[in-house]
């Protein structure tokens, strides 16, 4: 396995893209305060990147599934990681790498809705919608890409190649 020659996203490209989700998100939530929640590890670059961008006061915290092996999603979803915020009552804006089959992000969801937000919504950086088995709704989707395995930009393969500035798709 090694990366595509041409980056299927380009770090300019993610930048522009990302800016205009911050833009977004301040106008949507103008007046009001949020609370982001970075699924670990895969959002932590983008979330950085989008929370030096709003205009809207934020805090950071974090959950962390764990649910991917090797290549293929499944298996069952254990946290790792709990938020501390109490988040009662706080609007509250998930911030996801990638959206695939959709299990984890939905038990990411259920997991943090049990603590009652005043608001609970998610912000994906990409979306693989056909390959999508449980329904989930993201407000803010940076990128629908077809169904092939990406890294870069936070996403790993093995923890490689997360510190890179684009999105690369794996091939043989
Ligand atoms: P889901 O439960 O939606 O199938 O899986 C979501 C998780 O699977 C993501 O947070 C991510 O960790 C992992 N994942 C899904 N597709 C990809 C991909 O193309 N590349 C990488 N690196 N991780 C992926
Ligand atoms: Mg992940």
């Amino acid at each position: 396995m090694r990366l595509s020659d041409q980056p299927l996203l380009s770090a300019e490209t993610i930048q522009g893209r990302v800016t205009e989700l911050a833009d977004q998100i301040s106008r949507d939530y103008s007046g009001r305060e949020i609370v982001l929640i970075a699924v670990l590890k895969g959002a932590s670059i983008f979330c950085a990147d989008l929370m030096r961008r709003l205009r809207v006061p934020a805090t950071l915290d974090y959950i962390r599934a764990k649910s991917y092996r090797g290549l293929h999603s499944g298996g069952p979803i254990e946290f790792t990681m709990l938020p501390e915020t109490n988040l009662t009552g706080r609007n509250v804006v998930v911030v996801e790498d990638i959206l695939d089959t959709g299990k984890t992000t939905a038990a990411i969801l259920d997991m943090l809705d049990a603590d009652h937000p005043a608001s609970l919504v998610l912000c994906v950086l990409l979306d693989k919608p056909s390959h999508r088995v449980t329904p989930v709704h993201a407000a803010y989707v940076g990128f629908a890409i077809e169904d092939r395995f990406v890294v870069g930009y936070g996403l790993d393969f093995d923890e490689a190649h997360r510190h890179l500035p684009a999105i690369y798709t794996l091939v043989e």
